[in-house]
């Protein structure tokens, strides 16, 4: 069968789910080569086996709201696979969260743990509730709700999610709270978790630190870095906030940020003080990004304009371009336009935040780029050092899980340039080398194990 027919038959098997073909694709496309050289992945339909989720739970979830009304809401686990450790990945709550994009997640989630070289397995969950306008006490019954149906599904040696859009630090104690009830046990079932009971020390800051450590070794390949580079930032939750820390802390000079409703753009930089206003913005006021100007009245703000088939923010001058808001947001008008500009590199914080066609237009241009199974895996490998302390019951320093956190990107960074060597591709095709990486460590592990 040839990789068109594979994703001919996997389209079929999965109808009505556009994200998760889109993510499959992505790999089969890069997958070819290892097919030729090595035909017995092929024959043994290793990653068509890997496009079908060992088990995926789907549950309802209801709940009181402040009124008093009954709610109703659709949860989702996705146990994509566990050939390398227990399935791992975050939980999403946001309206859009169907069974197509848990899929997209928990399929990419397998490659990107297996690329961070920490014994994870691959899965992601969630559901279509929004949390945006509810109460404190809405947030907290809705865990509840959740957990009381996830519980039964999880467990610290079996599947460990964690945080992802619209699941921070709160909602994981929440959580948590209702798994420990439940089966009467401590023990790091979820990651992410507060400091003081069993959480690791940079885990909040490990996604977007790890996004800036990937872009600095991809600059440091090129001898350049991240010195007095201008960088365009989407989003304003958890990854954006530390990306623009360790940005600004690396002498980049960061101008924007945004949320659904549009952006701001700060020409003079978003510095230390600027970005602890959008920390409160967000994490303590839970409010939108426009509020940025009340206090630095001198950037400016724009609307998201939902005519429009573009996005305004990427037409924005700069050196380098940081999408970390969610998936799809850069289509083939935003890539055409940041090349136009003359970008020179995009690393991704958010989950296939480029379409297909934007990838296209990307990697024929002189863009340095790099995707977000590898870029952003610095949250996963951060959870997995949480899941290792939780075991050992010893906790590590600041200093050590950055230490940890670097060597971590480093390491993937360098197999993704010694696997492009490997199989003769473009030194800078960080996008199949990924790919390639990721499949082989998961890959032979199924093999071996049957
Ligand atoms: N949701 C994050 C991701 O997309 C983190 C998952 C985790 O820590 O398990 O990788």
């Amino acid at each position: 069968m040839s990789e068109n027919e594979l994703l001919e038959q996997i389209k079929k098997r999965n109808p009505n789910e556009p994200e998760f073909i889109q993510a499959v694709d992505e790999v089969i496309s890069s997958i070819g080569i290892v097919f030729k050289k090595h035909p017995e992945y092929h024959r043994l339909k290793l990653l068509e086996r890997m496009a079908e989720p060992e088990r995926l739970i789907s549950f309802r979830v209801n709940w009181l709201d402040d009124a008093g009304e009954v709610q109703v809401n659709r949860g989702f686990r996705v146990q994509m696979n566990s050939a390398l450790g227990p399935y791992k990945g975050g939980l999403r709550f946001h309206p859009s969260v169907n069974q197509s994009i848990l899929k997209f997640l928990a399929f990419e989630q397998i490659f990107k743990n297996a690329l961070t070289g920490l014994p994870l397995g691959g899965g992601k969950g969630g559901a279509d509730f929004d949390p945006k306008g509810k109460s404190d006490n809405e947030i907290m019954r809705f865990c509840q709700a959740f957990m009381s149906e996830l519980y039964r599904h999880i467990g610290h040696f079996t599947d460990v999610p964690a945080g992802d859009i619209g699941v921070g630090g709160r909602e994981i104690g929440y959580l948590f709270g209702t798994y420990k009830k439940l089966q009467n046990e401590f023990t790091g079932v979820l990651t992410g978790k507060g400091r003081e009971w069993g959480g690791s020390l940079i885990r909040p800051e490990a996604t977007g630190y790890g996004l800036v450590y990937f872009s600095q070794y991809m600059l440091e390949k090129v001898d350049d870095s991240l010195q007095d580079k201008k960088c365009l930032v989407s989003g304003s939750g958890n990854v954006a906030q530390f990306t623009l820390e360790k940005l600004i802390e690396l002498g980049a000079k960061p101008i924007t940020a945004s949320d659904s409703s549009g952006y701001i753009i700060d020409e003079e930089g978003i510095n230390t003080e600027k970005l602890d206003l959008i920390k409160e913005i967000k994490n303590v006021n839970r409010g939108r990004i426009s509020e940025y100007l009340e206090k630095y009245p001198n950037a400016k703000y724009e609307e998201v304009d939902s005519n429009q088939d573009f996005n305004p923010l990427w037409k924005t001058k700069a050196d380098c371009a940081f999408p970390c808001a969610t998936q799809n947001e850069i289509n083939k008008k935003d890539a055409e336009n940041l090349k136009k500009t003359g970008i020179k590199l995009l690393t991704e914080g958010a989950n296939m935040p480029l379409t297909t066609e934007a990838i296209d237009i990307v990697c024929e241009s002189e863009i340095l780029y790099a995707p977000g199974k590898a870029t952003n895996a610095g949250g996963v490998a951060v959870s997995g050092l949480e899941m290792s302390q939780n075991r050992i019951g010893v906790y590590w320093s600041r200093e050590e899980v950055d230490e940890k956190l670097k060597n971590i990107m480093k390491n993937i960074h360098d197999n993704c340039v010694k696997t492009a060597e490997e199989y003769d591709l473009n030194q800078h095709d960080y996008l199949a080398s990924a790919n390639i990486f990721g499949f082989l460590k998961v890959a032979d592990a199924m093999k071996a194990q049957g």
